[in-house]
């Protein structure tokens, strides 16, 4: 099966008894047993709901691996798979992970005895020198945001497997559809299914893969004893998302593409970064291990004054934190989704006052693009 036929064709299509085409929603807490423990598959709907079981059939199959699960969060999804590990271990991951995940490593489960250390994960190198005797796990986001840095999944993968530690990729922002880690050597994938899986910005959801028999018991048991489980409805809704991931994602970047090169020949505009672009530093990269670049895109107009001008005047974008879905949205990292960073460390990394995060969505490009040339107009 081709991807897109995939997405429509993947995992459990529809409903055997009565021949409904959608699967419908089992908005159902307990099921009726026969005889102590003789039931039809499903008991209590935290261990399992048919609903939840499709979608989880259906992510298995995009990301080509042996189990999926979804949660009430991308958030809920990264604690469940830091909770298959134990007091005393480490974990390294990339330096600008998703400030969620920064703050559940250094906050809560810190608290715990789960140790962590940020690295620069699009160095290869750096992952090796930072790997200790208890070290467990490479913890890997790429593209990231909002800089958009590459890591070679691959690559990172071969030096996990040597030192006998999981490799895990939060593939959020290329989706199955551009990347699929595991066939990449990663062991577990997971997703905030709130951005592009879901695709309309009305579901807040999470999902892992992983890709052993051994994996899948010990997530479901985390799962089942934590509880973070994702409802029937909002299943419903990423399977109902996840039909049309394919023709989205290739719109988006047609889109992308074409705002990137308006953005690229723009003279208020400083720098762009997109992994799509033959200067980004892991473009070959990028290239290699996703078929996409996907819809995220960084870029400079210099201040913060600037930036306030730009969002001041842009019509079609939505000044919104989020990211992936149909509408395209705008925003400003350094005051919205990185402001708890101190301001010398954003300045290393390279999140200015004057850096513009944009997530491209599916209007007509030529809207989008007159949108953004009127708002840089007024700089
Ligand atoms: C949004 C996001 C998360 C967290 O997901 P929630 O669904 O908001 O809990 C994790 N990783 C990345 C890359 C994200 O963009």
């Amino acid at each position: 099966m081709r991807r897109k036929t995939k997405m429509i064709h993947g995992g459990i299509v529809g409903d055997e008894l009565t021949g409904a085409v959608s699967t419908p929603i089992y908005q159902v807490s307990t099921y009726r047993q026969e005889a102590v423990g003789k039931f039809k598959g499903y008991e209590y709907s935290r261990t399992g709901n048919p609903t939840r079981h499709a979608l989880e059939e259906l992510i298995k199959d995009l990301e080509e691996g042996t189990s999926g699960f979804a949660f009430g969060s991308g958030m809920a999804a990264i604690t469940a798979v830091m909770m298959l590990f134990d007091s005393g271990d480490h974990v390294i991951l990339t330096d600008d992970v998703y400030g969620g995940t920064y703050r559940v490593m250094t906050k809560v489960l810190n608290r715990l005895g789960i140790d962590s250390t940020f690295v620069d994960t699009s160095n290869l190198e750096t992952i090796e020198q930072a790997i200790r005797e208890n070290t467990r796990a490479i913890y890997i986001e790429t593209p990231t945001n909002p800089l958009l840095k590459i890591t070679d999944i691959e690559g990172a993968a071969k030096i996990a497997k040597k030192h006998n530690l999981l490799t895990i990729v939060d593939n959020t922002f290329s989706t199955p559809y551009w990347q699929t880690p595991i066939t990449l050597g990663a062991d577990i994938v997971l997703h905030s299914a709130t951005k592009y899986i879901g695709g309309h910005s009305d579901v807040v959801a999470g999902l892992v893969v992983v890709n052993s028999k051994e994996l899948a018991a010990d997530l479901h048991f985390v799962q089942n004893s934590t509880g973070g489980v994702l409802g029937p409805q909002d299943s419903w809704l990423l399977i109902r998302g996840i039909r049309t991931l394919g023709i989205r994602m290739e719109e988006t970047e047609h889109n992308t593409v074409r705002i990137v090169e308006f953005l690229s020949n723009h003279k208020a505009v400083k720098k762009v970064y997109y992994p799509g672009l033959s200067n980004h530093p892991n473009h070959d990269i990028a290239k290699k291990q996703g078929g996409g670049f996907g819809g995220m895109v960084s870029f400079d107009v210099g201040s913060e004054e600037n930036a306030d001008k730009l969002l001041a005047s842009v019509k079609y974008f939505t000044l919104a934190e989020s990211l992936g879905a149909v509408e395209s949205l705008i925003s400003v990292p350094a005051r919205m989704t990185h402001a708890s960073i101190p301001a010398e460390r954003r300045a290393e990394l390279g999140i200015t006052d004057g850096l513009i995060r944009i997530s491209v969505g599916l209007e007509d490009a030529e809207d989008l693009i007159e949108d953004l040339a009127h708002a840089l107009s007024s700089i």
